[in-house]
């Protein structure tokens, strides 16, 4: 959570209603979507062309959101047709209803590669339960095997609703750098990376509006984690080289539309203050680490509240994102005792840069998705 002494500026005091369009930009729509969790809302975005309407984000998959979508194709749409569903990234709250919008309006799926075959296999890892390589990342960690029948067991709750359709079987790829035209303006493709591998965010120069998806979040920060899928990655790393990207081809009076919290100016300024958020993480995990550390006991540093299962899992994902990004900037090293990463600070220079008692309050905004 950043302060509230805050540049950005909020241009609308209130979210549409539910199953309601608000217009932002000529032609371009906001929509917002319940999520059953603490983050309890998605932002979708439909721009509207002369022939039909491309849709941005999809929502959850699930009868409430469905319904919602029925109304709003009923009476929002006025007689034209979705003609194409863009999911920004694979998170289910972007691709949830993708299946059941693309079958129903027979609109095709347009994705960037990765995330599409991303969210293909999601569901399957979802159900692959504990392996030898998920033990160890939470073993190492310093988080109890208990902890693995959890998840399994809230895993094991999801009961899919039968209406609900998987994501299409056929997409259109769309890559960083393309033009597309959606509703009566050119927009940029530019991806970025970090919370996933390859994240579209479009942008419209003439209309300067950056559909920002969850790769840019004016209130709480994206999730930028560490998974068992992939245990010596370095996400943080890569979402910090996409902000110089962002802010060499987006203008800084652009209306940002995110996929969560409401849309905002100020997009360089909030490239900053997430800069400066995840340096000063970075600072109190070094401070921290002066004494060898075990990841799990660096939890109550960055968070505030108790993290269980699902919380536990992605806060511990960020808690060991940001240790990797101060490993292969040499200032943390890692050794395994008694098959435990303990993480130690080593940088020499670390005595000038602490600031022991200055930095952020302990996260305490939604987990996200
Ligand atoms: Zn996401």
């Amino acid at each position: 959570m950043i302060d509230s002494a805050n540049p950005l500026t909020y241009p609308y005091d209130k979210a549409p209603a539910p199953a309601k369009l608000t217009e932002v930009a000529p032609g371009v729509y906001w929509t917002q979507m319940p999520l059953p969790m603490s983050l309890n809302h998605i932002n979708l975005y439909l721009v509207e062309g002369k022939y039909g309407w491309t849709v941005v984000d999809t929502g959850i998959r699930g009868p409430e959101t469905r319904a919602l979508w029925l109304k709003l194709f009923e009476n929002e749409l006025r007689g034209k047709p979705i003609d194409q569903v863009i999911c920004t990234h694979m998170h289910p709250d972007h691709t949830g209803q993708a299946g059941f919008i693309s079958e129903h309006w027979h609109a095709p799926l347009m994705m960037s590669f990765m995330e599409y075959y991303q969210a293909r296999v999601l569901n399957t890892m979802m159900h692959e339960g504990a392996t030898w390589q998920m033990t160890e990342y939470f073993s190492r960690a310093g988080i109890d095997s208990s902890f693995l029948e959890e998840m399994a067991g809230e895993a094991g709750n999801f009961k899919p609703d039968l209406e609900d359709r998987p994501l299409p079987t056929s997409f259109v790829r769309i890559s960083d750098g393309e033009k597309l035209q959606i509703g009566d303006h050119e927009w940029l493709v530019i991806t970025g990376a970090g919370h996933s591998p390859d994240h579209v965010c479009l942008y419209c120069k003439e209309l300067r509006i950056l559909l920002s998806g969850d790769q840019i979040l004016p209130v709480i920060t994206s999730n930028v984690s560490v998974q068992p899928t992939e245990p010596f990655a370095n996400p943080l790393m890569d979402y910090l080289d996409s902000h110089d990207k962002f802010k060499k081809l987006v203008a800084n009076d652009t209306l940002v539309l995110p996929a969560h919290n409401e849309p905002f100016y100020g997009l360089h300024e909030r490239l900053q203050q997430l800069l400066e958020h995840h340096e000063d993480r970075m600072l109190l995990l070094e401070e921290t680490c002066i004494e060898p550390q075990k990841a799990v006991d660096l939890l109550p540093h960055l968070f505030k509240r108790k993290l269980e299962t699902y919380s536990l899992f992605m806060g511990l994902g960020e808690c060991i994102a940001h240790l990797h990004c101060l490993m292969d900037r040499n200032r943390i090293e890692r050794t395994l005792e008694n098959e435990v990463y303990l993480y130690r600070s080593i940088d020499p220079s670390l005595a000038t840069r602490a600031h022991p008692g200055q930095h952020e309050e302990p996260d305490d905004s939604p987990m996200m998705v």
